[in-house]
């Protein structure tokens, strides 16, 4: 039976050369549900309030059945795992269910989930409820916090079950994003010394997404400037926000500089540079304060197989270097002057965000709730009565007399650009968020979910939508972790 008023898919990615994936169709879930949906995706897709509703809804993405004009396919593509080249990955269980461009842009929606492809290397192509409920919210809790990001329309779960560490229950979550390239997808090619499809990869994406690109003299450096550029600032609001991704892998890296692959994620909580988020890496090299150095690696890895691209070959770091520097210095300048209320700029600020990481690393209160504390704090206050105004965030150090110090400095860089305090304070929270998807959080919606209730779910992406608000109805949700979280590992078993 047709869905009414669907939008009309162009299925850009499957226009390439039939060697670029395997086309295949999903493997669905047995008597699926909705588990979580997000509504602000749906209307990016323009899929009709009436189809949400109706029983259809879980069973397309599900993968049970197909919408009309899909040409669902799984994409080849490589990548260096841990630093180390892996050879062929690919999508082992994700579905490209199609592409489609409306007003508001252009979209693929992939299932992840959905059975086993030709590149799912003895695994079984299936997902969890449990990684299936963290990659939902925390991509549209990054959306939310102005972060590029793949979005997630929607988690399906259903009662069959799949065996990680435990026996746990299978779900599908539908991820929409204007493409899925990743670095790997290039490197791929360039392994096979398949210059060719370097090429026609490289012409695809700088078509649909980057036509800006062939005013260059170089379409391709103009590629990987772009990427780099792009790169830089999302690891820059990464690092602002005590994002942690968990594996940057190559093959994990978005060629359109979106946050990419939920698994092992992590926020910051107490501030360790040095924290890693993901269990299964034993020598941290993905931790917080490595990101920005790997992200640089990686994008070697790309200038590397953008090389037959390029008629001087020797730029194709440099290309790197001339943009990634620059845009992750200048977006994380920019970001922290934002977070700590700085009105405009001053040649010192490097040296006081510099300062501000120190202090924090030694004192490590709490990332999130340290800037948000701080937003409400005045620029001027009276000695008298100092104790009692900057308590909220003297009562998150140990060390209070450590916090007054780092404070005096910091009202006496606020004095040298003056703001009112309401405006600042306006300012600053709309830079510092109140809400994160802390580990404890979500681990307490799947483990609700895993129960057969989904409503906290629902609440989390509730607030999480809207992660600068107030939402005194979800202040809960901004709190330290309670005791039953205490040492959560999160691991790359998904
Ligand atoms: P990841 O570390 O999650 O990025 O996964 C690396 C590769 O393993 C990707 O190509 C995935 O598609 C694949 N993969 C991970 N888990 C599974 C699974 N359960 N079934 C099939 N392929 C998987
Ligand atoms: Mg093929
Ligand atoms: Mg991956």
């Amino acid at each position: 039976e047709k869905i009414p008023a669907l939008p009309d898919f162009d299925n850009s990615f499957a226009g390439l050369p039939e060697h670029f994936y395997t086309r295949l169709a999903p493997q669905g879930l047995s008597e699926p549900y909705v588990v979580g949906v997000s509504e602000e995706v749906a209307d990016l897709l323009g899929l009709p309030a009436d189809f949400l509703a109706s029983p259809q809804f879980a069973e397309v993405f599900a993968g049970n059945s197909l919408l009309p004009g899909c040409q669902p396919l799984a994409a080849v593509y490589s990548g260096h795992q841990f630093g180390v080249w892996a050879g062929q990955l690919g999508d082992g269980r994700a579905h490209l269910l199609g592409g489609l461009r409306n007003a508001q842009g252009h979209w693929e929606i992939q299932l992840k989930g959905a059975g086993k492809t030709p590149y799912s290397r003895g695994a079984d192509g299936r997902a969890v409820l449990r990684s299936s409920i963290r990659e939902f919210l925390c991509s549209e809790a990054m959306a939310g916090l102005g972060i590029p990001t793949t979005r997630a329309l929607c988690v399906i779960g259903a009662d069959q079950p799949v065996r990680r560490e435990m026996i746990e229950t299978a779900a599908v979550v539908a991820r929409v994003a204007p493409g899925f390239v990743r670095f790997g997808s290039f490197e791929h090619w360039a392994a096979r010394d398949r210059q060719r499809e370097v090429q026609q990869l490289a012409d695809y994406v700088i078509a649909t997404f980057r036509p800006e690109c062939l005013a260059a003299a170089n379409p391709y450096d103009a590629l990987l400037r772009d990427v780099s550029t792009r790169t830089g600032e999302l690891i820059a609001h990464w690092m602002a926000v005590g994002f942690m991704h968990g594996v940057m892998n190559t093959d994990n890296m978005s060629i359109l500089g979106l946050t990419l692959d939920y698994g092992p994620f992590g926020f910051m909580e107490a501030f360790d540079p040095g924290h890693i988020c993901n269990h299964s890496d034993n020598y941290g090299r993905y931790s917080y304060r490595n990101q920005p150095h790997i992200a640089q690696w990686n994008l070697y890895c790309l200038a590397d197989a953008f090389l037959p691209l390029l008629k001087r070959p020797e730029i194709a770091r440099a290309s790197v270097d001339e943009t990634y520097g620059p845009a992750f210095e200048g977006t994380f300048e920019r970001l922290l002057r934002g977070k700590l209320g700085l009105r405009s700029a001053l040649a010192d600020d490097g040296d006081f965000i510099g300062e501000t990481f120190g202090f924090l690393q030694q004192h490590r209160p709490d990332f999130t709730l340290f800037f948000r504390t701080l937003s409400g704090l005045p620029a001027a206050v009276d000695r008298e009565i100092q104790a009692k105004t900057d308590a909220p965030l003297r009562d998150l150090f140990v060390d209070r007399a450590a916090c007054d110090a780092w404070l005096e400095g910091w009202r006496a860089r606020l004095a040298q650009t003056p703001w009112p305090d309401d405006e600042r304070q306006a300012a600053m929270r709309a830079a510092n968020p109140k809400y994160v998807l802390r580990n404890w959080l979500a681990e307490q919606a799947i483990r609700q979910a895993q129960a057969g209730d989904f409503s906290e779910v629902r609440r989390q992406l509730d607030c999480l939508r809207r992660p600068f608000d107030e939402q005194p109805e979800y202040a809960a949700y901004a709190a330290l972790p309670p005791d039953w979280a205490n040492g959560l590992a999160v691991s790359c078993s998904s």
